[in-house]
């Protein structure tokens, strides 16, 4: 043991080499060599995902390698319990896996990870993976919460409404702006049922009772994220008495403009957005499993995405946004991976009870590299340490967490 290099340390190394999405070389270089010595047999594919074998192992191990990289470097800090970076997200999202897989990568004989690259700009790696794994479980080291055992993610695709509106010349004499500011936002899975208010569908609502018609209307920052702000300018007849009043609708800001604009169009166009409800479909045991978020809208389109944990409530989802709208266009279909029992499932469990660690079982409302991976083995779970606000400068590890993390990798594999 004296010769081996500990996990934490490991993650260190992995701090030092920026590895931010689509600019992962360096960091495989140093996987791949660090492999080599611990006498894996490596291959890697055309998109960067690396295997990694030893023996003949019963599970394979499976992280990614690339993070989301917010600030300069990673410069990883311990204050109390916890370690961050001073500047930076810390990428422990998936760092702290990788740096798992490589210390188990010197302790054992028998032994399997497939590590894979840019999961975080739209699962690439695992989508393209071109690698045979050996083993017929896979454990995804992804998760955020050791105290949940992930067994099942959603899937999803996007919709896009056409809105075609025909701007005519604008006989109205009052024009004002309304605008939906900082909202808290969020993500359209995960945060789906904190009841945030989307500010997309709170300005069409506050326009739907408004006697107006509409110049322009523009709203939402990403395709999967709750609108934190929208923003439209309407020109009526008579004035508005409650322009610069917000006690009305404390969330919409209503200004007076003094400017004239030339061609407006009715605001009929944007009814579709009333009968859609954004928001939380159906839940099974406290968690979503199906949902649809209004995440952008101009003057020629709204898009959504709609994402659910079992096939066919995605399905219907699909069918009956088609019969409602015929100018639906539907893309970026991926399945959901249905929570199921199996072994590797049990086994876990039977090793959290032994640890003495808490743990749920959950289904993630979100999308999973596991989704994925699902087809290339037989069962399929996911763990890791607690790592939060991922992805931003306020990301931590706890480091009890990432402890215990090790201990049940540790009694898991080498079984
Ligand atoms: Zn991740």
């Amino acid at each position: 043991m004296k010769d081996k290099i500990n996990a934490l340390d490991l993650f260190y190394k992995i701090c030092e080499i920026p590895h931010p999405s689509s600019n992962t070389e360096k960091l495989k270089d140093f996987i791949i060599s660090f492999a080599l010595r611990q006498k894996c047999e490596v291959k890697s594919d055309s998109f960067g995902n690396i295997h990694l074998l030893k023996g003949k192992p019963k599970i394979c191990l499976q992280a990614h390698y690339d993070m989301v990289l917010i600030g300069e470097k990673v410069e990883p800090i311990i204050k109390g319990d916890f370690i961050t970076s001073k500047d930076s997200s810390l990428g422990a999202d998936n760092g702290a896996a990788l740096s798992a897989i490589l210390y188990f990568s010197q302790l054992l004989d028998n032994f399997e990870a497939i590590i894979t690259n840019d999961e975080e700009i739209g699962m690439i790696g695992a989508n393209n993976l071109a690698l045979k794994i050996q083993s017929k479980q896979i454990l995804n080291l992804d998760s955020e919460d050791i105290n949940q055992i992930v067994v099942g993610c959603a899937g999803g695709f996007d919709a896009d409404i056409k809105l075609k509106p025909k701007f005519k010349k604008c006989k109205m004499k009052y024009f004002y702006e309304l605008r939906c500011h900082n909202f808290s936002g969020g993500h359209s899975g995960i945060d789906i049922n904190k009841n945030i208010p989307n500010a997309i569908v709170e300005l069409v609502w506050a326009i739907y009772n408004i006697p107006c018609e509409i110049v322009s209307i523009s709203g939402g920052e990403k395709r999967n994220s709750i609108p934190a702000n929208a923003r439209a300018i309407i020109a009526t007849k008579k004035p508005l008495k409650y322009a610069n009043d917000n006690s009305i609708k404390p969330t919409i800001k209503i200004t007076k403009i003094n400017k004239n604009y030339k061609k407006s169009f009715n605001k009929k166009v944007l009814k579709a957005i009333y009968s859609i409800h954004s928001g939380v479909y159906e839940m099974c045991d406290n968690s979503v499993i199906s949902s649809l978020n209004i995440s952008l809208i101009n003057n020629k389109n709204i898009k959504m995405m709609i994402r659910a944990n079992r096939k066919n409530l995605l399905f219907r989802q699909m069918e009956s946004l088609k019969m409602r709208f015929k100018n639906i266009k539907i893309s970026g279909l991926y399945d959901a991976w249905e929570r199921e029992d199996s072994i590797l499932l049990k086994n876990i469990e039977q090793v959290y009870r032994n640890q003495k660690i808490d743990y749920e079982i959950v289904e993630i409302h979100a999308g999973l590299e596991c989704g994925i991976l699902r087809a290339k083995c037989d069962e399929i779970v996911s763990i890791g340490p607690t790592i939060s606000n991922p992805h931003s400068k306020a990301e931590s590890m706890d480091l009890k967490s990432f402890n215990q993390f090790l201990e049940i990798l540790e009694i898991l594999i080498s079984s």
